[in-house]
């Protein structure tokens, strides 16, 4: 399994991001945009509150009954002329993929946006095994230039500006282009044209599979899907397990909520269903189609505290809200998936061990929660990953024996209130303008990163009992 984008440790990673002002100020100004179109579309539906608990109802239906659906879509798939390939593991899919390429004897393929490929590594597999791979979406094609992971799940290159990419795709054409809109696109369409035209294969991803009929859902903006399903003489769609829409009129649902909550879009430019390969009849499209069902972890959710994470249509709404992401972007959260639905699904995928401070990167606010259109208690979902976390881990003696006094002083009202008087006392003596800004032993980590308000001179028990209070009152 491979979900790791940086090798650095987590409080570098978001020192990094915090010291890059370019990088904020861009998430900021986008993710105002995407949350503002968001809020005009939800408007324009009126109860948006009965339309997210429709379609919440559909994925929890979904999710409850998916084995029936995965073997209906699978029976509808091979109908249809498809194949299908069950893939357990991330190792599976590069297998199943790397077999296809070589059975082709592929050497190049393009791909439109997939994180699932993202979540298994699979460019970089490709390229070691000598293969050309080149991201069709413009902002994919970006990042693969750049070398770099997409920092949001809908838009990755996010933290990228004009200048930037005019620097990218200058290298990349090997003379100098100005940061011009119109220029960088028409550079990465004509050059996006040709590797179309000359690929083997395709690579997709999935946003939905329609079990009723076995159709592949592809949702973009740039046309792209639909010239890397039609051109190459073989497609290759990777899907995670839980993709699926049991009908259309369910699809309609969950399309409907998707555009909206993504982009503020009442429907994307382009919405392209695949059924089965080319038929005689048809005019272009693959000869051969494979879909890749891929596990990965998912099943692990199925039936635990977590299964509601399943229901995720990867609409990134969450993280158009999240103050957190506002502050680091997407590459601080070291996975492929960043913000509220990366701080929860990571771990869950990967194990805590190595994603351990994923839980703790939110202010519990929940926004993102509010903001899930199929109404994914995100925010619950990170405090009960926090439980699993100290529970799984070996406490520390010295926390053992400070819970322990702590338990002891707070049972006994005259020994807590001394002990609050005598340590305001002293932390009195050591704050400036009000504020710890140095703290010592444990407190370190806390005053390096934030100021910690000095204790009040008078404690709240001693000016309720000057008021007259009563301890019963
Ligand atoms: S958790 Fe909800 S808001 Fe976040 S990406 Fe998934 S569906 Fe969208």
């Amino acid at each position: 399994m491979s979900l790791g984008a940086s090798t650095l440790p987590f409080t570098k990673r978001v020192e990094q991001a915090m010291e890059d002002d370019f990088l904020r100020q861009a998430v900021r100004r986008t993710q105002d945009k995407l949350r503002g179109g968001k809020e005009r579309a939800a408007s324009d539906m009126g109860d948006w509150e009965a339309w997210r608990k429709r379609a919440e109802a559909i994925r929890q239906h979904t999710i409850q009954h998916l084995d029936t659906y995965l073997d209906q879509f699978t029976t509808q798939v091979e109908e249809a002329g498809g194949v299908v390939h069950f893939a357990d593991t991330s190792q599976d899919v590069i297998d199943v993929v790397t077999d296809i390429i070589r059975a082709k004897k592929a050497r190049s393929v393009v791909k439109s946006k997939s994180m699932v490929s993202e979540e298994v590594d699979l460019n970089r597999v490709l390229e070691d095994a000598g293969v050309e791979v080149v991201e069709s979406d413009l902002g994919e094609y970006i990042v693969q230039l750049a070398k770099e992971a997409p920092s949001h799940i809908i838009i990755p290159a996010i933290h990228k500006n004009r200048d930037q990419v005019a620097e990218l795709f200058s290298k990349e054409a090997g003379e100098k282009l100005p940061p011009e809109t119109h220029i960088l696109t028409r550079f990465a369409r004509e050059r996006m044209r040709q590797k179309f035209l000359e690929a083997d294969i395709g690579i997709t991803g999935c946003n939905f599979g329609v079990a009723e009929s076995g159709a592949l859902v592809l949702v973009s903006n740039e046309g792209n899907a639909r010239l890397t399903t039609t051109l190459p003489r073989t497609h290759i769609a990777v899907m995670g397990m839980e993709r699926l829409a049991p009908r259309w009129t369910d699809l309609d649902i969950l399309l409907t909520m998707l555009t909206r909550s993504a982009t503020g879009q009442a429907i994307t430019s382009y919405v392209t269903a695949i059924t089965g390969p080319r038929r005689q009849e048809d005019g272009d499209g693959p000869e051969e189609l494979h879909v890749v069902i891929v596990d990965n972890g998912r099943s692990s959710m199925l039936g635990t505290d977590y299964q509601s994470v399943l229901n995720c249509i990867r609409c990134g709404a969450c993280i158009n809200v999240c103050p957190v992401y506002r502050q680091i972007g997407g590459h601080a959260y070291g996975g492929v998936y960043p913000g509220p639905i990366g701080a929860v699904l990571t771990p869950l995928l990967e194990g805590l061990d190595g994603w351990q401070e994923l839980p703790y990167a939110s202010s519990l606010c929940g926004a993102c929660t509010e903001a899930c259109p199929v109404r994914i208690p995100l925010h619950d979902h990170l405090l009960d990953l926090r439980r699993d976390e100290v529970a799984q881990k070996e406490t520390s003696w010295a926390e053992r024996l400070a819970f322990k006094g702590f338990g002891l002083v707070a049972e006994r009202p005259g020994l807590f209130e001394a002990g609050a008087r005598s340590g305001g006392w002293l932390a009195r003596q050591v704050a400036e303008d009000g504020y710890l800004q140095t703290g010592w032993g444990p407190l370190k980590p806390w005053t390096d990163t934030r100021d910690f308000p000095a204790p009040a001179r008078q404690s709240f028990r001693q000016w309720w009992r000057e008021e007259g209070g009563k301890a019963d009152e």
